[in-house]
């Protein structure tokens, strides 16, 4: 048996908390590759790590100097040492990493320092080997994780190193620049270290207790999901659910390694198990599995008569957002209607480019942006059987006051989208789970 664990910026956050992931890590001889995240917030108003690191990058470019956010970061890695009681100095790591922010070294390598040090002081603590991501992780010329050759090299220095620990979100490119994952892409390493090393179970230790039903920042004390397939979870945590990297299930899934997200703060609640497929879990308590949702969406609606006639029309619309480099979340259309949504941020720079392609080339009757809105995704494979769900998440939202803007059924049947105003969010996941929890 071999498990990996991946610990999460709060689990490493201080002292206290090296002190409790590395009991979960001893209780079992199985825990035998471990990858940890950057020191996380200690307290609400805490700057994690990594954000400090980007300051100094930031600083850095503008030729300001950085002694402020390094010497917090130097601080806290210092005071993790020190309250561990470690024989362990980082001082030379320290000054190489400050002269190297200093001489504006590339944002990636500055972003991946926090895990790289956090990790040196894991190894130690724990008696394991430290295994850098820089010399086992690799991305292509384009940028992309270069999962065989990941697998190839890392899997020889795994077995060669028996325990390890290995910093979360960064490897290398060809060139061996340093080359990060996105925000919170240690999951992705726990992902690929798991695959190599052929574990048995991937275990993803955060402050919560498992997925849990809802964003329990905006609903209170929603219920963890005991059970949740790779789909739901992908569907989930793409539109919103924060707790696991979106692009986290991929290197396990077609490996079949199950995912089990627990809370470093509470081991022995079990968490939530993520498994391949319907038939690997239990029987959903309840017809849907979660809610999850974001602000910060437009959308673009297009109306021509008789549009549906016309050979190539969303292809000719999605193409000009192709040519301005904005990529769609959602598409849903009408008779000669049709609406796309996109990331507002992701829009906004080339508004005025893509109406008057649109103007141009489309010539619609009529064309405008409807900004601030929320999509909120319904998400259950117990949806598929059970009858009237829809009618239910619509009736929740009425009796809550929420104008539905749009509605979007995904072809998987496993979920339903519904478009908002961001500021119905709170109150419409509120609402919808409360229908469906009682
Ligand atoms: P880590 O530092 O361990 O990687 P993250 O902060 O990335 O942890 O993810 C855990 C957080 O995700 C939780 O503290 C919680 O606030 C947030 N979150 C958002 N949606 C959900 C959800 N549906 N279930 C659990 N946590 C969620
Ligand atoms: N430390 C990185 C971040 O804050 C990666 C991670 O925590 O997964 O995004
Ligand atoms: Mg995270």
């Amino acid at each position: 048996m071999i498990k990996v664990l991946k610990f999460g910026g709060s689990s490493l956050a201080d002292a206290e908390h090296f002190r409790k992931a590395a009991q979960i890590v001893r209780s079992d001889p199985a825990n035998r590759y471990v990858v940890a995240s950057a020191p996380g917030k200690r307290f609400p108003e805490d700057i994690k790590v990594t954000d400090l690191l980007l300051e100094c990058y930031r600083l850095a470019r503008a030729k300001k100097p950085i002694d402020e956010p390094f010497g917090q970061i130097e601080n806290r890695f210092r005071e993790i040492i020190k309250d561990l009681g470690l024989n362990l100095s980082l001082e030379a790591e320290f000054a190489t990493i400050r002269l190297v922010i200093k001489n504006r070294a590339g944002r990636d390598y500055v972003a991946s320092r926090g895990e790289y040090l956090n990790s040196m002081i894991l190894a130690e603590y724990l008696g394991y080997s430290f295994l850098d991501a820089e010399d086992s992780i690799f991305f292509t010329e384009e940028g992309v994780l270069d999962l065989s050759r990941t697998d190839e090299s890392l899997e020889v220095l795994l077995g060669e190193a028996g325990n390890a620990v290995i910093p979360g979100f960064y490897g290398s490119m060809p060139n061996g620049t340093v080359r990060t994952f996105s925000r919170g892409g240690s999951d992705i390493t726990g992902s690929i270290v798991a695959r190599a090393a052929k574990a048995d179970l991937y275990e993803n230790w955060t402050d919560v207790s498992g997925m849990l039903m809802a964003d329990p920042r905006v609903v209170k004390d929603p219920k963890p999901i005991p059970f949740i397939t790779y789909r739901e979870l992908r569907e989930l945590s793409y539109m919103g659910a924060s707790v696991m990297h979106e692009e986290a299930i991929f290197p396990v899934r077609d490996a079949g390694i199950p995912i089990n997200i627990r809370n470093t703060n509470c081991p022995e609640a079990p968490g939530t198990m993520i498994v391949p497929s319907a038939e690997a879990a239990a029987a959903p308590e309840y017809i849907i599995t979660g809610i999850a949702g974001k602000v910060g969406f437009s959308a673009i609606y297009v109306e021509k008569a008789l549009m549906n006639g016309q050979l190539g029309f969303c292809r000719r619309l999605l193409q000009i957002l192709e040519d301005n480099g904005v990529s769609f979340e959602h598409l849903p259309s009408g008779i000669d209607t049709m609406s796309v949504v996109v990331e507002t941020a992701a829009l906004e720079p080339h508004k005025e480019n893509i109406v008057a392609s649109i103007n141009r080339k489309i010539e619609p009757d009529n064309l405008h942006i409807l900004d601030n809105l929320a999509m909120l995704a319904v998400v259950g494979r117990g949806m598929v059987r059970a009858e009237g769900t829809a009618f239910r998440v619509f009736k929740a939202l009425a009796e809550a006051k929420v104008n539905v803007r749009m509605i979007d059924q995904g072809s998987s049947e496993l979920n339903i989208i519904v478009g908002i105003d961001a500021a119905d969010y709170s109150v419409a996941l509120d609402a919808i789970y409360r229908e469906f929890v009682k």
